[in-house]
């Protein structure tokens, strides 16, 4: 069936929940863009009983879906997804492709750019239209020192990958309506070259922040290791989780998992607690969807400070340890 309106594309990578929720985050973002050049937002689906993200995607926003719903797409193919993305985008045109700049992303989006001879920008932190109807993808370049708008003026389809975190998903809504495709299976598929013995889920761990709705982020101002462990302790009160910045993880005080930042996670927490954090472009690059910042520094001059709702001049250590006996005390009440 021929598809005249322009198309934005979203790769759904349904495999964990972060990877999830990516695509809905790029779903939202997809209809944003689309407003502006007039064009449809279509979620691609692959793998075997897979309703329920064709469901999940047209609740998020999806115009359309194209789904390919076959028991030899059960385990995730390399060869055979490639084959199968490459062959639709040859046969209807898409104007963009946005992928998540998950592990799956990062393999298999480079590969697809490569066979379509265009361009790529991976780990995008922000995507616009120009007023001629480009996607600027904006993307961290320089060793992390810069932001770099870029454009693909000569090629098709244009295409990005994104961190998860970097947007907000829109509500889940039962009522909206996709048109939904289901495609055969195309006839020459390579074989598979690696073969799926056993899938386990990991489980998700205890700090992951992505999807937090309360943070508290502490950084080198906390002073030590035994002082950043305390910030587990108003994290717990509160319902939320860790974040951490650079030379905290650096020092051993924090996983990597915790890093805020343009080489760590985006966050967009409803409430954001800032100890003893100077503000450096790098950590702020993460915090772009914080509605509430509460920030805690000895300097009143530093940029965490300045980008604040709330801006406490004071030790973070002794804010840190009255707010927990605080709580505990209402808690107890
Ligand atoms: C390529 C590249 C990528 C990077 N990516 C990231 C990233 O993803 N995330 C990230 O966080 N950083 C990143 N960085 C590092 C970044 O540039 C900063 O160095 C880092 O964010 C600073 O961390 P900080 O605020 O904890 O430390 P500092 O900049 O040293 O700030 C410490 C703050 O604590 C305050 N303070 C000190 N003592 C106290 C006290 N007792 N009570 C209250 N306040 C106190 C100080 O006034 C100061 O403002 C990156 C750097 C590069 C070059």
């Amino acid at each position: 069936m021929e598809n005249k309106k322009k198309s934005i594309w979203v790769f759904g990578d349904y495999r964990n929940y972060y990877q999830n929720r990516v695509t809905l985050q790029l779903i939202s973002k997809a209809m944003d863009l689309a407003k502006a050049i007039d064009a449809e937002v279509c979620a691609l689906v692959f793998g075997h009983e897979i309703d329920e993200w064709i469901m999940e995607y047209t609740a998020h926003g999806a115009d359309r879906i194209l789904a390919i719903d076959d028991p030899a797409l059960k385990s995730y193919s390399t060869e055979q997804y490639l084959a199968i993305m490459e062959a639709l985008v040859k046969e209807r045109d898409p104007e963009i492709i946005l992928i998540g700049a998950t592990d799956f992303g990062r393999e298999f989006a480079p590969r697809l750019a490569k066979r379509l001879q265009t361009g790529l920008s991976a780990d995008c932190v922000g995507l616009e239209i120009t007023p001629e109807g480009l996607l600027v993808q904006i993307a961290p370049s320089f060793g992390g020192n810069m932001l770099a708008e870029i454009v693909t003026e000569h090629h098709r389809p244009q295409m990005a990958t994104v961190r998860p975190g970097t947007f907000k998903e829109i509500p889940h809504d039962n009522s909206r309506k996709a048109q939904v495709e289901r495609l055969p299976l195309m006839k020459g598929l390579p074989a598979p070259r690696v073969r799926l013995i056993e899938y386990e889920r990991c489980a998700e761990k205890e700090h992951s922040i992505e999807n937090a709705q309360v943070i508290v982020c502490g950084g080198r101002g906390m002073g030590n290791k035994n002082n950043f462990a305390k910030l587990h302790e108003l994290a717990r009160i509160l319902g939320g989780g860790v974040g951490a910045t650079r030379p905290v993880v650096y020092a051993g005080w924090a996983d990597h998992d915790a890093l805020v930042g343009q080489a760590g996670k985006h966050i967009k927490p409803k409430i954001l607690f800032s100890f003893g954090i100077s503000g450096a472009i790098q950590h702020t690059a993460g915090l772009g969807e914080a509605d509430f910042i509460v920030a805690i520094n000895k300097n009143p001059q530093a940029t965490m400070m300045k980008m604040a709702d709330v801006a406490m001049v004071a030790d973070a250590g002794d804010v840190l340890n009255s707010l927990i006996k605080e709580l505990k005390k209402r808690i107890r009440e």
